[in-house]
């Protein structure tokens, strides 16, 4: 009987989840919130990103601290391991490569050149795991945009042949048309990661992204630190093909490039505005070998578990995730402190919140219904390897897992009347944060820098494209006792001065109080999904709606 009401209050409710109020905080649940304070948090930041851990490049002596700095926490609260097979660890291989720029690059056209000078001008690694790669004498195509998205009914590419070439490629995705593309709002098409893989499906030889600040949504310099030294990849998946030599080049650079060839790189950029542009041959050839060190690495997800009380749900679960690894040591840099990227923010602090969440869960006087699992994930800087690794080989299949609630870098600004919700309007998760923050008398506000894709990353990204909804908060930005526009500017400051550099690190003068409710409201969030039957669902015709679907009709084939 009690089945069967179940399944008629479901239909009753069905995915509608807004009917979550205020008071549906419950008086223990606000009880085991206390587990999150600004003291852990800043303790944990405090172990995660010292000298002592250089950094936590993966596969690291300092990775591997973190990784048992964090089992150990997870094992002193009473979480069960939680990887696949019963341990703490998820071991995943990765393939090292130390790509050797030549110091500088000549772009020929009859007996001109431009000349590029390494770090100054470009970078150029290589994404085959080789001794060697060379460019002889390729041609270099301008391609706009390097985008086929046949839901845009958008091809830059024309079905020119481009095997072989080396791609001259904007980064971003044309943001003038509301109607296309989002508008102003960074689809994954606009990320880099985007560029190199659809030069790679072209047979490409090469491709320079062309950096902009607004079209990278960074400055040059994080280009600098995070593309130089020994850089991480899965072992290829053999239906995958690689790209030989991936380059960002800065746009003064590519400015002479383009003259080189007798074109105007702002004319280029903006005929690739257009549904009709064609890919532009430069007439101008690039040679090149890049000398690759190639390594097997490893390191590992850890993965804590706290079972589910309910005998059927308990099969399901909510999975939380953040990214203990960072960027190492700064290569050629004098050794001492200022060399190492400690990774305050970026991600020591998630972890911090992690580590926080998942105390309060094991607070509560019940434990939730559904499963509970906690991911510290390896390898995020070096493109998700972590996560990715995680969603294909997740502890419960893909139609399982409920939810993913990612903490990548907190709130270090102090209280906030309002919090940023990454994706907002993806999926019905919103109207559980919404509910939420209210009760903590705030309100939800969209991405503040729609332009920089930040959906696409961290590791949601790799959870939603195994279908899993999920939510990602970010700091908010009316910040109390502060004037306006305080807030976002902080932000901006850190990206401008911090991210991605060693001065990311733990100050006197961080203000975790806001952290503490951001954590707090991503614990509440955790446990109002583990605790409802209906799982949470992507909103119609969001772009991973067809992989949920994917998911769940796997589970009803078993
Ligand atoms: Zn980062």
């Amino acid at each position: 009987m009690r089945g069967a009401i179940a399944v008629v209050l479901t239909a009753l409710v069905g995915a509608t989840l807004a009917a979550l109020t205020p008071a549906v905080i419950t008086p223990a649940e606000r009880a085991a919130a206390r587990a999150i304070r600004a003291e852990r948090l800043t303790m944990d930041v405090r172990f995660l990103a010292s000298d002592l851990l250089e950094g936590r490049a993966p596969a690291t002596r300092g990775d591997e601290i973190a990784r048992a700095y964090v089992s150990a926490r997870f094992e002193g609260m009473g979480l069960q391991p939680g990887a696949p097979g019963g341990s703490w660890e998820q071991p995943l291989q990765l393939v090292g490569i130390t790509s050797k720029a030549p110091e500088a690059i000549r772009f020929a056209r009859g007996g001109d050149g431009v000349e590029l000078r390494f770090h100054d001008d470009y970078i150029a690694f290589t994404g085959m795991a080789r001794p060697e790669v060379r460019l002889d004498a390729a041609e270099v195509v301008f391609v706009g945009y390097g985008i086929v998205a046949p839901e845009h009914r958008w091809d830059d590419f024309k079905g020119a042949d481009l095997r072989g070439k080396v791609l001259l490629v904007m980064n971003n995705d044309p943001e003038d048309d509301p109607a296309l593309f989002a508008g102003k709002t960074r689809l994954y098409y606009g990320r880099w990661d985007y560029k190199y893989e659809a030069a790679a499906r072209q047979g490409a030889a090469g491709a320079i992204i062309i950096h902009t600040k607004p079209s990278a949504g960074y400055g040059w310099q994080v280009v600098q630190t995070s593309w130089t030294g020994e850089q991480f990849r899965l072992p290829a998946a053999s239906e995958e093909p690689g790209l030989p030599v991936a380059a960002w080049a800065t746009e003064e650079a590519c400015r002479r490039i383009a003259r080189l060839g007798g074109q105007d790189l702002d004319a280029l950029r903006a005929a690739a505005q257009k549904r009709d542009f064609r890919p532009v041959p430069l007439g101008v050839t690039l040679s090149l070998a890049l000398r690759n060190e190639v390594h097997g690495r490893q390191t590992a997800n850890v993965i804590g578990r706290l079972p589910g009380s309910d005998p059927a749900l308990a099969r399901e679960a909510v999975i939380y995730t953040a990214h203990h690894d960072h960027l190492g040591v700064k290569p050629g840099a004098q050794e001492g402190p200022d060399a190492i990227y400690n990774g305050a923010l970026d991600n020591a602090s998630g972890v911090a919140a992690l580590l926080a969440v998942a105390e309060a869960m094991t607070a509560l006087p019940e434990r939730p219904r559904r499963t509970v699992l906690f991911a510290s994930v390896a390898a995020e800087e070096q493109g998700l390897l972590g996560s990715k690794y995680l969603a294909s080989n997740p502890p419960v299949p893909a139609g399982r897992l409920a939810a993913n609630i990612n903490l990548d870098g907190v709130n270090i600004w102090g209280r906030t009347k309002d919090v940023t919700v990454v994706g907002l309007g993806k999926s019905n998760l919103d109207d559980w944060i919404r509910a939420l923050a209210a009760a903590q008398g705030r309100e939800v506000v969209g991405d503040q820098f729609p332009d920089r894709g930040m959906f696409y990353r961290s590791d949601q990204f790799s959870m939603a494209q195994i279908g899993v909804p999920a939510a990602y908060l970010k700091a908010g930005i009316r910040t109390i006792g502060r004037p306006a526009g305080w807030g976002r500017e902080q932000q901006e400051a850190f990206e401008a001065k911090d991210y991605h550099q060693p001065s990311d690190e733990l100050r006197a003068d961080w203000d975790l109080a806001g952290a503490v409710e951001d954590a707090q409201l991503l614990f509440y969030l955790g446990v109002k999904v583990a605790n409802t039957t209906p799982m949470p669902a992507w909103r119609p015709g969001d772009e991973f709606e067809a992989a949920r679907k994917q998911a769940l009709a796997e589970l009803a084939d078993r």
